[in-house]
């Protein structure tokens, strides 16, 4: 209740700095909080203006937001808040690949990747998570969870009384964003955890070539992996997450060995990979991340370890229009798209209780009306929205649909002539061509 003035929000700020900036994190922060507190009210979720005006900031701030916040209202008064400002400065590098298999003495001149190192946070992942949509809150359910158990180890909790393993696993249908919330996660708490840790580090773990391929050598392969993850842990200042994907292609082994049906092999590094994770459990400045497509086929002692196992399903109709719009509005903003203001999903629910039912909605461009054209678009989004949940279409799958419409489009082969020869499509055509 926002109103209660014993209690305060948490509010995040996410203050982005340019690639080059050299100002120090901490005059920054102290600069924003000036900065913020001269205001009476502060928006939630959105991205702040007006500190370009500040020399200071202007000259080193390349962005400033406030992040999604179990508080609903859109805007807060400043009294009501408690800020915690974070500033950041993404690394521009690519991931680099680490642990290749050929060093074994291998002279098939194959190198397996095992795995790779991203830096945190990464500007590749800039805006990931907002782009990552779901149903429930998820995402802030997950937030939250490993930042409780980030503090609890941080105020040094005893271990034998409140334990936890540090292992989070995401399972459900393939495509459905699993992999990436877990670098979006990664990247928001290299953020989050600024002030704590100096940087950070994702190492992502290959499971399918770490396991598939080698699959003799792979007991020796995870215990070097792991000594080669210990190695990054010594480093304390840096925070470590690691993402184990496909993390069903490790374990399945040994419930193959088990059944006899599978050599050996595979029990030894089913067991090696348990052994490791145990070791890794006391160390605070890791995290460890897995995904699956198939629960059923993972060891049972790896998802009792998890203190997290959270199920993630294919988008729902509301998160399918939020998808589709997204792509809608980015292919607008490039010049693709033309003629069209896609609605948010609120505005489109509340056309929708509106509308005479089986108001048709083709023919958006022959409306000259704008605001009458985008209740059209979101009309006809909200029913391509049921058509794709009726499909039961992964994320993935979705957000491929514009790509296709596209190629339909150019397929027929007819440029409009406004548009100079380049291929921009009205909303009809777009609509025809993903329906
Ligand atoms: P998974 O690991 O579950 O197979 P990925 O993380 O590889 O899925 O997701 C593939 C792509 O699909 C992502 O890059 C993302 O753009 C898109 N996607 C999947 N699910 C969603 C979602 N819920 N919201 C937005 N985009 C999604």
């Amino acid at each position: 209740n926002g109103s209660d003035s014993k209690y305060k929000w948490s509010i995040h700020v996410e203050v982005r700095l340019q690639p080059r900036a050299t100002a120090r994190f901490e005059t920054i922060r102290n600069r924003v909080d000036l900065w913020l507190k001269s205001f009476d009210r502060i928006n939630l979720f959105s991205t702040l203006s007006g500190w370009e005006d500040v020399p200071e900031l202007a000259s080193s701030v390349e962005k400033i937001a406030t992040s999604e916040s179990p508080c609903q209202m859109q805007s807060l008064p400043l009294d009501e808040m408690i800020l915690h400002i974070h500033i950041y400065q993404p690394s521009d590098g690519d991931a680099y690949e680490e642990f290749s298999n050929n060093s074994g003495g291998r002279e098939d001149g194959d190198d397996t990747m095992a795995a790779s190192v991203t830096e945190l946070p990464n500007r590749n992942w800039e805006g990931l998570w907002d782009s990552l949509i779901y149903e429930s809150d998820v995402k802030t359910k997950l937030l939250d969870y490993i930042h409780a158990t980030l503090v609890l180890s941080d105020a040094g909790v005893d271990f034998n009384l409140v334990s936890w393993n540090r292992v989070v696993l995401l399972h459900g249908p393939p495509g459905t964003g699993k992999t990436s919330l877990c670098r979006a996660l990664a990247q928001k708490l290299s953020i989050r955890l600024s002030e704590r840790y100096s940087h950070g580090r994702l190492l992502e773990i290959n499971s399918h070539s770490l396991f598939s391929k080698w699959f003799s050598e792979s007991g020796k392969l995870v215990q070097r992996l792991f000594t080669n993850i210990t190695e990054l842990a010594d480093e304390e200042e840096a925070f470590l997450v690691v993402l184990i994907d496909e993390v069903e292609s490790l374990t399945a082994a040994r419930a193959g060995a088990m059944a006899g049906t599978e050599p050996s092999d595979g029990l030894r590094v089913v067991n090696a990979l348990l052994t490791q994770l145990d070791k890794l459990k006391h160390r605070k400045n890791v995290l460890i991340m897995s995904t699956s497509n198939l629960v059923k086929a993972i060891d049972g002692a790896f998802v009792d370890r998890a203190d997290i196992v959270q199920y993630i399903d294919l988008p729902p109709r509301e998160a399918v229009y939020e998808i589709l719009r997204s792509c809608l509005v980015e292919m607008a903003s490039k010049g693709i798209l033309i003629g069209v203001a896609v609605p948010p999903l609120q505005k489109a629910l509340m056309y929708e209780r509106t509308a005479p039912t089986g108001q048709r909605t083709v023919g958006i461009m022959t409306t000259s009306d704008p605001h009458e054209r985008s209740k059209l678009v979101g009309l006809r989004l909200l029913g391509l929205a049921t058509q794709c949940r009726v499909q039961e279409m992964s994320g993935r799958a979705l957000r491929r649909l514009p790509v296709l419409a596209l190629a339909r489009y150019i397929g027929i082969g007819k440029i409009p002539d406004s548009s100079e020869g380049k291929h921009t499509a009205n909303a009809d055509a777009w609509f025809d061509g993903m329906e």
